[in-house]
């Protein structure tokens, strides 16, 4: 199915897509030069939770790059919130991001000298929102991530599953559109990993948070309501073109 079919369905199933990529080629420029993507459709509904699942290279910190708008597609378009990205300034660009999309990595890159609060605080900076209410919504968001009594403490006082719960709160503290997380599991151990699924997947059941992981694991990918198959940069399989 194209993504404009795919569009189609969700408008007969009332819900609005929040990121749609058609047709999206990213060839990195050499020599010599590399194609890493190959022609991406793909639709995100809202309150959707989807897997982007393939093995190491296939293509999937590209393809989370141009969802994020962090990347410029060769060719092909992206639209967020139905807003057409190749046609925004990079200033205009950096304002869609910080009102309307969370990021969460790997390596979590948080702000090793600064709170936990200042840390989540700073998801608001580029939102207009004034200080003391970045921190008000900063401290109610790390309560709910299970963080309350973390609060004044810094990552490197922290445990990795601790720091991507932080990283989390910082993501959703806007309340965007769409969470992008890009291996949030990678650097921790299995039961630390378990928990920080389980409240991406608590976001998404009690907010209706709009969250897309990237993953090479297919039995994490597996357990996500849609699973998005990428090897060597094309599409291979998309449950929900199958459902
Ligand atoms: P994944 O996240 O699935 O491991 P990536 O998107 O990171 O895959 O990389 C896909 C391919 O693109 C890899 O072959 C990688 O070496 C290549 N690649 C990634 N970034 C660049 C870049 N900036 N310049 C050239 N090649 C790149
Ligand atoms: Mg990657």
């Amino acid at each position: 199915m194209s993504a404009h079919a795919a569009v189609a369905r969700s408008a007969v199933e009332g819900s609005e897509v929040v990121l749609e990529l058609a047709g999206v080629t990213r060839t990195y420029p050499g020599p010599p030069p590399v194609r890493v993507l190959h022609e991406v459709d793909l639709a995100v509904r809202r309150a959707e939770l989807l897997a982007i699942v393939g093995p190491s290279g296939s293509g999937k910190s590209t393809l989370l790059q141009l969802m994020g708008t962090l990347d410029r597609p060769s060719s092909g378009t992206i639209r967020i919130g139905g807003l057409d990205a190749s046609r925004l300034s990079d200033g205009a660009l950096s304002g869609l991001r910080a009102r309307r999309i969370g990021f969460v990595f790997q390596q979590f890159f948080l702000i090793d000298g600064q709170t936990a609060l200042d840390n989540v605080a700073d998801g608001l900076l580029y939102t207009g929102t004034a200080p003391g209410e970045r921190r008000a919504r900063a401290r109610m968001v790390l309560e709910r991530v299970g963080l309350g009594h973390r609060l004044d403490h810094t990552p490197p006082r922290m445990s990795g599953g601790e720091r991507q719960r932080v990283a989390i709160a910082r993501a959703v503290v806007g309340r965007p559109d769409i969470v992008l997380a890009d291996e949030p599991t990678g650097n921790l151990d299995s039961a630390s990993g378990r928990e920080v699924l389980g409240l991406l997947r608590q976001l998404n059941a009690e907010d209706g948070t709009t969250i897309a992981v990237i993953t090479h694991d297919r039995d994490l990918a597996a357990s996500l309501p849609r699973q998005v198959h990428l090897l060597d940069g094309r599409i291979e399989h998309d449950s929900a073109w199958s459902a």
